[in-house]
């Protein structure tokens, strides 16, 4: 992200999350649970960029850090995002997701018989090494994982 990118409506502290694939702005929002409800101050840049370089949305929470299951989750929707952490109206750590090998407890088991939607509190488990997301008790795939989030 250059200088001139982060002056758009500069946050004082909080988290910018960049790169993200074009489109996918509003579903890491939901992603995060961010409604603005809270009265945190979000703004979500869609489509930002050039036809040429390939566009992208971008995404900035005021006073909100992200915790490394939502990262995790993240790195599944939208592998290239980079995640600035913004203190002082400064880029203070920058770095980019990382695809975990597994998830725990962030994703629900499409399969309804699956262990992990019985009465029993099993915290779902899923193998997301390869592009394919499956179930680690059931072998349950995960097409769209915005719609399976815990
Ligand atoms: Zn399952």
């Amino acid at each position: 992200m250059t200088d001139k990118e982060l002056h758009i409506n500069k946050i004082e502290n909080g988290t910018v999350i960049d790169h993200i694939e074009a489109g996918q702005g509003l579903n890491v929002l939901s992603l995060l649970g961010i409604e603005g409800s809270d009265g945190e101050s979000v703004s979500v840049i869609m489509n930002f960029g050039s036809n040429t370089v390939g566009s992208k949305d971008i995404v900035k929470v005021q006073n909100r850090e992200l915790n490394q299951d939502e990262l995790d989750v993240l790195s599944l929707i939208s592998p290239n995002v980079t995640i600035n952490i913004i203190s002082g109206y400064e880029v203070s750590l920058k770095h980019r997701v990382q695809r975990p090998e597994y998830v725990v407890g962030v994703l629900n088991c499409p399969n309804r018989n699956c262990i992990t939607n019985g009465k029993e509190p099993i915290d779902s488990k899923f193998d997301v090494k390869d592009e394919v997301i499956s179930c680690e008790y059931c072998g349950a795939h995960i097409e769209d994982v915005t719609q399976h989030l815990a």
